[in-house]
């Protein structure tokens, strides 16, 4: 019997999460969006100001006032149980292994079997995400890697593990194919997928270049940019628009997973400016700005 998708639950309000459920509301599908507590009057602050944040970023994220209507905001606490109304669960927290651990434990308890749960990891395996998870929760996961901003990129990367349930698979690929109009590419667990095998590669080998040469940001901008292929932002605007803080993290999960020769483990590093940059708030669009100022 197929697997239909009438309601998505999205777990991370970050620049992806919130992202995500636009995209989802676009296309007619009532989203629940769902991030951390906090104390204070609003427990679901988090995911409202996301919400905010999004609409001032990018004001078209939403197609129209109807569909931003369709995203009900929440938190982990109060709300997490009503990831049994949803058909989809989607999971765009941070890229840190133990917060996805932490969070499919208490998944577990709480949704419906049968409901597909995917990550939208950039380079963690799949095998290693659902460590310690029962099977009924393996058969049901799958990874969809969708690509930033996820109202534009229309590449989205589908990686089944080998107890993932086929027909699911398929139900969450022909939702992503037909309702959220990407090009899904059916990828192997390897890490880093396909594409940020070679772009973590490829935007970690540019940055390095930049510092080692002693580029301005404008500088290697412009040589990124269109001489480059990267018109709109080039690299350092690229970095701003993923966000500097998901740099270390991709760096230390692709460094983890990689074999010992692999040539991307040359290249890794962490650059001080943007450690930095990051402790200072200065983690890109979504924090005080990034390489360049946001208004
Ligand atoms: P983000 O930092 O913008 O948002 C992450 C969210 O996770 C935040 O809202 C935060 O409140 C929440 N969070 C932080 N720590 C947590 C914890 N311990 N437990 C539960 N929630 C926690 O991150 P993002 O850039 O949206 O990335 C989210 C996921 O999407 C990551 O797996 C990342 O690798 C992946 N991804 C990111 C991009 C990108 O360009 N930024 C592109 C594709 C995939």
């Amino acid at each position: 019997m197929g697997h239909s998708i009438a309601k998505v639950c999205v777990l991370g309000a970050g620049t992806m999460g919130a992202g995500i459920a636009a995209q989802v509301a676009n296309a007619g599908v009532p989203v629940l969006l769902l991030d951390r507590t906090t104390d204070g009057p609003d427990r679901s602050i988090i995911a409202r100001s996301a919400l905010e944040r999004l609409g001032k970023a990018e004001p078209a994220a939403f197609m129209s006032k109807a569909a931003a209507r369709l995203v009900e905001v929440g938190n982990f606490d109060d709300d997490l149980g009503r990831v049994a109304e949803c058909d989809w669960v989607i999971e765009a927290i941070v890229e840190k292994i133990e917060a996805k651990h932490a969070l499919y434990a208490r998944l577990e308890d709480v949704r419906r079997a049968g409901t597909a749960v995917s990550s939208n990891t950039s380079t963690i395996p799949l095998e290693r995400l659902i460590e310690g998870r029962s099977e009924a929760f393996a058969q049901d996961f799958l990874i969809t890697h969708f690509f930033n901003p996820p109202r534009y990129m229309r590449l989205i990367e589908v990686v089944s593990g080998a107890r993932s349930n086929p027909d699911l698979v398929a139900a969450v690929s022909a939702f992503a194919d037909q309702r959220l109009g990407k090009s899904v590419v059916a990828c192997k667990d390897r890490p880093g997928f396909i594409a940020n095998r070679v772009g973590t590669f490829w935007l970690q080998s540019a940055v390095n270049a930049a510092f080692d040469l002693g580029l301005s940001v404008e500088d290697a901008d412009a040589i990124a940019g269109k001489p480059m292929g990267v018109p709109k932002t080039g690299i350092f605007g690229l970095v701003d628009l993923v966000g500097l803080d998901l740099m270390p993290y991709l760096k230390a999960s692709l460094t983890a997973s990689l074999p010992k020769d692999d040539p991307y483990q040359a290249i890794a590093r962490d650059e001080p400016l943007i450690l930095k940059m990051i402790a200072d708030g200065y983690t890109g669009r979504k924090g005080k700005g990034g390489f360049y100022r946001i208004n």
